[in-house]
């Protein structure tokens, strides 16, 4: 019988480079990692395939969703509904699978609430500092000055949401590989807590990051 698998709880706000950092798990190159494919009623952007980025689905159906009790946890984000579907991460984790929930700070505390801590790995994934973020965010060239001051706003609050997770990881600029690195190391139980992409605390998180 397969070793029962885990849930890797992957968060970080905007311009964390969450996405980056999670790309090599995604090629399915490094096992037993696995990914839960979330539903949501947002537009699917460019390049974005129905079933493997997310499952896109209506207002109705999400709410259908909601009612069956086929979602494990969901929220509202940027005015979209966005949920873990439940059965196939069941099975995922019976399969032995560690399975990477890429979701935001509110559903991930749904989950922490539901998984033993044994079952469970949580890592925050943060921008290094304010002036990097906003780079970042304005790096990009396709959000709006309200769009990036909102961003840059709700950063500061899930921040705070960052006592919440057992691991708190910096991605530096082009240092996105180390943190994947480090996210592998996590999950197979090392210490990577002298690692420099590594912070200790919320508090030293904050102090860095608006320093
Ligand atoms: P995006 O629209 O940029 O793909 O995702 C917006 C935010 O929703 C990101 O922080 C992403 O991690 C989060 N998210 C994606 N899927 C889920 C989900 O199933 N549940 C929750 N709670 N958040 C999700």
């Amino acid at each position: 019988m397969n070793k029962r698998g885990k849930v890797l709880i992957v968060s970080g706000s905007a311009g964390s480079g969450k996405s980056t950092v999670l790309t090599p798990f995604k090629s399915g190159a490094i096992p037993p990692f696995t990914f839960s494919v979330s539903a949501t009623t947002r537009q699917p952007r460019p390049g974005e395939v129905d079933g493997r980025d997310y499952l896109f689905v209506t207002k109705e159906r999400f709410e259908e969703m909601i009612e069956k009790g086929e979602l494990i946890e969901h929220t509202v984000f940027n005015g979209n509904y966005y949920g873990t579907p439940k059965a196939p991460l069941v099975k995922q984790i019976e399969d032995g699978k560690v399975v990477i929930l890429e979701i935001e700070v509110d559903g991930a505390e749904q989950i922490m609430g539901l998984f033993d801590k044994s079952d469970l790995i949580s890592v925050f994934l943060s921008p290094p500092d304010y002036k990097t973020l906003e780079a970042r965010l304005r790096g990009r060239g396709t959000n709006t000055e309200a769009d990036i001051l909102e961003r840059l706003e709700r950063a500061k609050v899930e921040l705070e949401f960052s006592r919440l997770y057992s691991n708190i990881l910096i991605n530096y600029d082009g240092r996105a590989s180390d943190v994947t690195d480090a996210i592998v190391r996590v999950v197979n139980g090392e210490n990577v807590d002298t690692l420099d992409i590594h912070c200790k605390s919320t508090d030293a998180l904050l102090e860095k990051f608006y320093e």
